[in-house]
């Protein structure tokens, strides 16, 4: 029996107005159905906006501490079902259990995190150039917010956006991904048992054409979306024509720079776990390896890919399983045709390259961890994100190289050098043009809390960051104080 799925309007199940379905298979088995889930109409939408509009001014005025208990509580309920939803998540992506656990960790370290924050969401207290005057600078909520999420972390990303939009008094309106539409369901649904009031949250389902409703909705005052660039510049277009605030998360082409003093057994296992965790479906996974030329760096590029043809590629459930598959049939060709016409620009396949459709395999959307060697910084694949296991690899002669290499992209999300010469670390750190660095180790495995930061420069971003502290600036607006109790007028700038 498939399971059916209603929209989550304002806290209430609701069959959806458009009466149409899709379903919604596991990616390592494909008869596996997750269920069926409705493609939510504009009218739904609307229902969700309506009770939004309603359930605000309550809402806002709730004090963030007292809305912290929600989140702190939802904390715990997920930390009660941390199995069951990591279970859910491993089918819904097919990626492996263990990093299926560790991303409900990550929704679990968010709720803590901005429950705390329940109890700051500082402002800025300044002096006033008069006696007797004050001035503070407050943050308040925006009002509506739309979430448009994409489908690799379909329970961090969108607990990401959530808790930072509800603890500073803001309704919320999800859309998941189509192609993962069941955590962000399940993390809707937990927020209501934690005790959020009605019409505070709505979660619907559907693709693109629903995303770009929530972008269009006159009553949706911030929208914040995690996706491509492609559909990141098209939200931003509509947000800037409708001047509302905008939060852009997309896609990256990142890079680990391997310098000739690098401890080379840590690289290797930087680049494994970096390139191929998620199967390379991670918006910081690294795609590029940007390699010193050296005595061993050709030894080197063997020795990763002989531990590359040892991953063991299968069904997430195996508590071995070290590469799971693509999400799709469609996304399998995209990646294809990147590693297809990177050859015929002249790259060599050193290993992979192909669908796996043997045995297990052929139940799923494998396909082999891939490297390409000969790749050089104009081809396609090295500027381009393919979204998927394939790691091209980029022979450089110095440092200078490498940072230009490294920077010569139009994304600017992750960046991460291994060294052991502290100079050219803290060199890279300055001169890397991306959103988050790392020094000796991957460009993957962001962290959430007080200094964690998430997000890109150029292309990957427009300056939000998910995370930490600085996500609040997403969903506040500043407003200004000025209480003057001298009891006469006094003039600023003129007595
Ligand atoms: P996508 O851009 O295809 O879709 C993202 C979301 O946007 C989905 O919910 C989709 O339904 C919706 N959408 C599609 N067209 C729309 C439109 N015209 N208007 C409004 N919404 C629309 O991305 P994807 O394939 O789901 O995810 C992969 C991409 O996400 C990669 O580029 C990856 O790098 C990026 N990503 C970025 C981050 C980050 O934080 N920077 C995190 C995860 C993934």
């Amino acid at each position: 029996m498939v399971e059916k799925f209603q929209n989550i309007i304002g806290g209430t199940h609701k069959e959806s107005l458009s009466k149409e379905t899709f379903e919604k298979s596991n990616p390592a088995n494909i008869s596996e159905s997750l269920g069926k889930f409705p493609k939510s109409s504009k009218r739904d939408l609307n229902l969700a906006v309506e009770m939004a509009v309603d359930a605000f001014p309550n809402w806002k005025n709730t004090p963030a501490p007292k809305r912290a208990e929600i989140l702190w509580r939802a904390a715990s309920i997920t930390i009660q079902r941390k199995e069951e939803l990591s279970q859910i998540l491993c089918k819904e992506t097919g990626k492996p259990i263990t990093e299926a656990r560790g991303e409900i960790q990550e929704v679990i370290d968010t709720y803590l995190f901005f429950a705390g924050e329940g109890r700051r969401i500082y402002g800025i207290t300044g002096q006033s150039e008069l006696p007797n005057k004050s001035i503070t600078t407050i943050r308040q909520p925006i009002g509506i917010s739309g979430m448009i999420t994409a489908w690799n972390f379909p329970a961090a990303v969108p607990s990401w956006k959530v808790a930072p939009a509800l603890i500073s008094g803001n309704c919320v309106i999800v859309k998941p991904s189509h192609q993962a539409p069941l955590s962000g369901y399940h993390l809707i649904k937990i927020l209501y048992e934690s005790g959020l009031p009605q019409g505070v949250a709505s979660l619907l389902f559907g693709d693109g054409s629903l995303g770009e409703a929530i972008s269009e909705h006159p009553d949706i005052k911030v929208v914040s979306i995690t996706g491509s660039v492609e559909v990141g510049r098209k939200v931003y277009e509509t947000c800037g024509r409708l001047l509302k605030k905008c939060a852009l998360e997309l896609g990256g082409k990142n890079a680990i720079v391997v310098l000739d003093d690098a401890n080379p057994e840590l690289a290797i296992d930087g680049i494994l776990w970096g390139a191929f965790g998620t199967a390379g479906q991670r918006c910081t996974s690294t795609s590029r390896l940007i390699i010193q030329k050296s005595r061993w760096s050709h030894n080197f590029i063997q020795e990763l890919s002989k531990k590359v043809q040892r991953l063991q590629i299968g069904n997430g459930f195996k508590e071995h399983t070290q590469v799971g598959p693509l999400i799709s049939a469609s996304h399998r060709e995209l990646v294809h045709g990147f590693v297809q016409r990177a050859v015929k620009e002249g790259a060599s396949v050193l290993t992979g390259g192909k669908h796996l459709s043997e045995g297990e395999h052929s139940k799923g959307y494998f396909y082999e961890p891939t490297i390409l060697t000969g790749v050089t910084p104009n081809m396609e694949i090295a500027k381009t994100e393919a979204f998927g296991p394939v790691l091209s690899v980029i022979e450089v002669a110095d440092f200078q190289e490498a940072l230009k290499v490294a920077n010569g992209v139009e994304y600017g999300l992750s960046l991460s050098v291994y060294t052991r010469d502290i100079n050219l670390a803290m060199q890279a750190s300055q001169e890397f043009e991306a959103g988050i660095v790392y020094i000796n180790a991957p460009t993957i495995g962001a962290e959430c809390g007080g200094a964690a930061a998430f997000g890109g420069w150029k292309n990957t971003g427009n300056g939000s960051r998910e995370g930490g502290v600085l996500a609040l600036d997403t969903y506040t607006q500043y407003k200004t104080i000025y209480t003057d109790y001298s009891d006469k007028l006094q003039k600023a700038q003129i007595d």
